[in-house]
């Protein structure tokens, strides 16, 4: 039964009515389907007393579901994806997906690192993007699940091979997703390697706060915490420069819905189909900090993002064009869907002025952010 709180209170008062009591933290596996060298895929469903719920198979770590509440108290599916495993082996634009070893963009898919020239591979035209051809997201990951009284827990663990896609050192991933009280999803990232390598991984949600089958994300508010952006040439490579937000269509200091400014006439805006760029959160800083307010005036909806991480990348989903349909038969139409990927700065091996990304033997990369939701009713 659900009531609306008000009422729930009073019936309460009277005796006429004992509240739900709030779900458990949880977890569930059920089998997600075979790949095609026949290891089979798991999918792990995870409860929180806040009610709200993720879906993640180990394959590519993926998350396929999370559910969060609109203003009425009413839980939607607020990210995209598919419903099977084959929808994802099949095609995908990273829906939900881990990313590394290198999220985003290294040019021409080379870098040199202490002498020597390694060569990625290279699967965005000439550059390296998204950990190559066969990135952490197309990876089998293996899986220990949890629950405390308040959190259930996913710990996800792969070890990278020394020359995979061409980088260097064997290097070894975790990647923990935790449903915390207050609807929060924290992910934590952490990595150690036996050679230099360059390290960057992130997390390539689409979110749509309107839940399953709404429209584009045009009408969506985001907020940015960010003075600055770093501007990129055709192939969505980083110039080098960090240039000033003031006066331009990436200004999200205040709160903006996301199609005010998205068609103008802005070259930046030209090269990246609309935003597909990276927002300097910070230059050095490696604290827990706010990065992005997302609000969507129609469900109420809002999703806050807080990061370590020094960079955001904004991208308002350009490359859906509506050949791709989605669970429950949903086509993605163009920008029906966002991410906000907490990163470091794309091509920083090869942008001596970016924050390094070298994780060196000894060493220990961690990293963490948090997705809350909440509603404008709160
Ligand atoms: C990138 C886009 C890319 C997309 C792939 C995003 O992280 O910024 O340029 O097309 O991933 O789906």
């Amino acid at each position: 039964m659900s009531c609306p709180r008000v009422l729930l209170v009073l019936l309460v008062a009277v005796g006429c009515a004992t509240p739900e009591p709030a779900p458990e933290a949880g977890i569930e596996e059920t089998p997600f389907g075979t790949l095609p060298d026949g290891r089979t895929a798991t999918l792990y469903t995870l409860t929180s007393p806040s009610g709200m719920q993720m879906q993640v198979t180990n394959y590519g770590g993926i998350i396929t579901t999370l559910t969060a509440p609109d203003r009425d108290g009413r839980f939607d599916d607020v990210v995209l994806g598919y419903d099977t495993l084959d929808d994802y082996l099949a095609e995908t634009p990273y829906f939900g997906a881990l990313i590394g070893r290198y999220g985003n963009r290294i040019a021409q898919g080379r870098f040199t690192l202490d002498g020597v020239t390694y060569e990625l591979a290279t699967n965005n035209g000439a550059n390296h993007l998204h950990g190559g051809l066969v990135g952490f997201d197309k990876v089998l990951w293996t899986t220990t699940s949890f629950t405390t009284d308040e959190a259930s827990g996913l710990i996800l663990t792969y070890t990278s091979p020394d020359g995979e896609e061409g980088y260097p050192g064997t290097l070894e991933v975790t990647v923990t997703y935790m449903l915390l009280p207050d609807r929060r999803l924290r992910i934590t990232y952490e990595a150690t390697t036996d050679q230099a390598t360059p390290v960057n991984l992130t997390q390539h949600s689409y979110f749509n706060l309107g839940g399953p089958a709404s429209d584009t994300i045009l009408s969506h508010e985001l907020a940015i915490a960010a003075e600055h952006f770093t501007p990129i040439d055709a192939g969505l490579i980083p110039t080098g420069e960090r240039r000033p937000v003031d006066g331009t269509p990436f200004d999200f200091r205040t709160s903006t819905p996301i199609g005010a400014r998205i068609d103008g006439d802005d070259p930046q805006l030209a090269y990246g189909l609309g935003y597909d760029h990276n927002f300097v959160l910070t230059d050095s800083s490696t604290t827990m900090k706010f990065a992005a307010r997302l609000y969507d005036p129609s469900s109420g909806r809002v999703m806050t993002v807080h990061t370590t991480k020094p960079g955001l990348q904004f991208y308002s989903g350009n490359f859906l064009d509506g050949s791709l349909t989605g669970k429950g038969g949903n086509v993605y139409e163009y920008r029906s869907g966002l991410c906000l990927e907490t990163q470091h700065f794309p091509d920083s091996p090869n942008q001596p002025s970016f924050p390094s990304t070298i994780l060196r033997p000894g060493e220990r990369y961690t990293s963490q952010t948090i997705y809350a939701f909440a509603t404008d009713a709160e």
